[in-house]
């Protein structure tokens, strides 16, 4: 029994159409929790295709009622093995996003498995169905590589509606805060950094979307007859923008930007490129804050994007001043941002610029989160990752992008390791999505032989 044993068994999951046959059942479910009918969905889906695999593991699984949203319950699972053993928390979502199964292309259909190559296509395969299929599997073939034991307590948390903005989440976290105590977290979800290397991220930008609305009047104007004596709103709307974001992309809300970027950020972000492969847009290099290199602005750094704005009629203009004007906006943000006080500090910025007929409404909200790239459990990942694949693993202290981190991070107060099985061309939450058969084979040895190292473990970092 050895490490390599736990990584041959892994391949022979994936080589012998195991991984394939597991992931096609769940594939099979289609799990959309944004449809609002789906809670017997979702239930069939944690009852039928997770429950029985992690009992036949050892494990203790029952299905815990979403105090916010019942259509979208949790499984936790847990299996003990001793108590001065590490214990890991994982985490993953048994939810997909709407499929739309007339936009996917000719000979797919998103609830059925299809292979093509290295591509393998179906609604869940890159988020999160295959990354969870892959993460249990690992456990399982660790369990036989020690002879039915793993050297290490495993908690299992899989929510249901993390598609619709992870709906009680905290809550469940929260109550359920010593049964899920734990001295880690593993998961993964998302992109890789590139689909050729293994890449570990420590949290996710926060994000939170907000209205500015001017309502002048009710009705449009003849701008013959009132134009020059009637402001317009869409010309307040856009020169309070530009109070807020410069026209090169610079965050002008002072209380909205960031902290200086920790230099053990600095220094993880250095190693890091933005995804420049094929398909990929090219990036603009005199975008965003000066002085700081792609990666700092993409990851270490706050963005506020104007998503969709409108006066009067675009598609039929009539020359009339219009009566009012929106614009959705977004900020993403690190860590060390005040983004809680997103409205008042943005009313005062429009009040103190001129723009007090401007209103502010925040819509949704998620925190940032990054654990420390000099925590020990890092280097202990980093390492187990390197020693499986040979490569040099990448570190991103956090996703541009948002994930329900905040749970885990903050409420249960835990160190996060994200491991993504994923890459960035796996249209996800788009038609077509699929998962990569040869990034997955890897995903698998990489899995058992983390879960393999954390069994060694003498002592919790
Ligand atoms: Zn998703």
């Amino acid at each position: 029994m050895s490490r390599d044993t736990a990584l041959e068994l892994a391949v022979d999951y994936f080589d012998s159409g195991h991984f394939r046959d597991d992931l096609a059942r769940r594939v099979a479910v289609p799990t959309q929790s944004q449809d609002p009918a789906s809670g017997p969905i979702q239930r069939e889906y944690l009852a039928t295709q997770i429950i029985p695999d992690t009992e036949r593991l050892g494990f203790t699984a029952r299905i815990e009622e979403n105090p916010v949203s019942p259509a979208h319950p949790f499984l936790i699972a847990h299996r003990h093995e001793g108590d001065g053993l590490p214990t890991v928390l994982t985490y993953g979502h048994g939810d997909v996003q709407l499929a739309h199964p007339d936009q996917w292309r000719d000979g797919l259909d998103p609830w059925r498995l299809t292979i093509e190559g290295d591509r393998w296509y179906g609604r869940g395969t890159a988020d999160n169905k295959g990354q969870h299929t892959v993460n249990l599997a690992a456990l399982e073939q660790v369990l036989r590589a020690r002879g039915g034991r793993l050297g290490f307590n495993v908690k299992l948390l899989l929510e249901t509606g993390e598609e619709t903005g992870s709906p009680g989440l905290p809550e469940v976290c929260a109550r359920l805060a010593d049964e899920l105590r734990a001295d880690l977290l593993i998961a993964s979800d998302g992109p890789r950094l590139a689909a050729e290397r293994p890449t570990l991220f420590l949290g996710s930008r926060g994000c939170t979307n907000f209205t500015l609305r001017y309502r002048a009047r009710v009705g449009s104007h003849h701008s013959g007859n009132w134009g020059g004596v009637l402001r317009n709103p869409a010309t307040v709307l856009v020169g309070a923008l530009a109070t807020m974001v410069s026209g090169d992309g610079r965050l002008l809300v002072e209380g909205l930007r960031p902290p200086p970027i920790p230099d053990s950020v600095r220094a993880a972000l250095g190693k890091i490129e933005v995804d420049a492969s094929p398909g990929s847009p090219a990036i603009d290099p005199d975008w965003g804050e000066p002085g700081l290199t792609p990666s700092e602005r993409l990851f270490g750094w706050n963005t506020l994007e104007v998503l969709a704005m409108t006066a009067g009629d675009p598609d039929g203009p009539v020359n009339a001043i219009p009566g009012e004007a929106r614009a959705h906006c977004q900020l993403r943000y690190v860590v060390g941002t005040d983004a809680a006080d997103l409205e008042p500090i943005v009313r005062a910025h429009l009040d103190a610029h001129g723009y007090p007929m401007v209103e502010v409404s925040v819509q949704h909200r998620m925190a940032a989160t990054r654990l420390d790239p000099e925590h020990p459990w890092i280097h202990w990942a980093l390492g187990s990752l390197e020693r499986t694949t040979g490569k040099e693993p990448g570190l991103l202290p956090n996703l541009g992008g948002s994930l329900p981190n905040e749970a885990f991070a903050d409420v249960l107060g835990l160190p996060t390791i994200w491991i993504p099985h994923s890459y960035a061309g796996c249209a996800q939450h788009a038609p077509n999505e699929h998962l990569l058969g040869s990034l997955t084979r890897e995903a698998l040895q990489i899995m058992a032989g983390l879960f393999w190292d954390l069994g060694e473990i003498d002592r919790v970092p």
